[in-house]
């Protein structure tokens, strides 16, 4: 079931990325394993899943020790700064950045590991309606506050519209964090662009695709309805 799943979430996402006149390989699917055991993590894996989205650092640690093989582990989910150490040592990407505090505890922790972590910016687009990720009139600062950090380094952004039943009513929310990702990439005055916009889960990665993400996460579409 979860290999055909993968097939279909695959098969949806190529579509979409057609549909928008783009190439499917740009877009980059993360399996958020979130409450999923590790037994069906391994069905995912063999069935060609290569990156592993986390919301939690605790859950990712104990199942980092379980499952032996090599595999690149996302923190998709908000991250405490008490919490830095040990999400540096686990994860490729940090999706959540939200503010200087954060990203300043990051830096300090991966510096300890010689590290440089890359990291999304979490931007709230969707006002009122989403509490989490940074407003975007202030995220220009916090990019170049990150400039600042040594062992810090921002790929792209990140963010989490609210939960609505059609995604079309986020397809705006989508299109703000493309568009401020392009206003801050001709701003930027070092010349490596900022690419990655984490957008999309199960319920709405194809509106998402639309309007320019590069990194979907799915949960449920590849694992099915989460019981806890
Ligand atoms: C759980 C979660 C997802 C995946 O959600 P699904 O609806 O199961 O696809 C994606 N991103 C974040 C931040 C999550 O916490």
């Amino acid at each position: 079931m979860i290999n055909d799943n993968i097939i279909d979430i695959k098969k949806r996402v190529s579509e979409a990325a057609r549909r928008s006149g783009r190439n499917p390989e740009e877009v980059t699917i993360v399996a958020v394993t979130k409450t999923v055991p590790v037994e069906r993590i391994e069905e995912a894996l063999m069935s060609g899943v290569a990156i592993l989205g986390e919301n939690r650092v605790q859950e990712a640690r104990s199942k980092v020790d379980k499952l032996a093989k090599p595999i690149i582990w996302h923190l998709v989910g908000h991250l405490q700064s008490n919490k830095a150490r040990d999400a540096v040592k686990i994860f490729s990407l940090i999706h959540s950045v939200d503010s200087l505090h954060l990203a300043e505890a990051i830096d300090k922790e991966a510096a300890r590991i010689n590290k440089v972590q890359d990291v999304l910016i979490q931007v709230n687009v969707s006002g009122e309606r989403s509490k989490f990720g940074i407003e975007p009139k202030d995220a220009e600062a916090l990019l170049k506050d990150c400039e600042g950090l040594k062992n810090i380094k921002v790929t792209g952004f990140m963010t989490i519209p609210p939960d609505v039943d059609n995604p079309e009513d986020v397809r705006m929310d989508f299109r703000r964090l493309r568009e401020l990702r392009d206003s801050l990439n001709e701003r930027r005055t070092t010349n490596d662009e900022l690419r990655i916009l984490s957008m999309g889960m199960s319920h709405d990665f194809e509106v998402a695709i639309e309007e320019g993400a590069t990194m979907v996460r799915i949960g449920r579409g590849i694992f099915g309805e989460r019981n806890n």
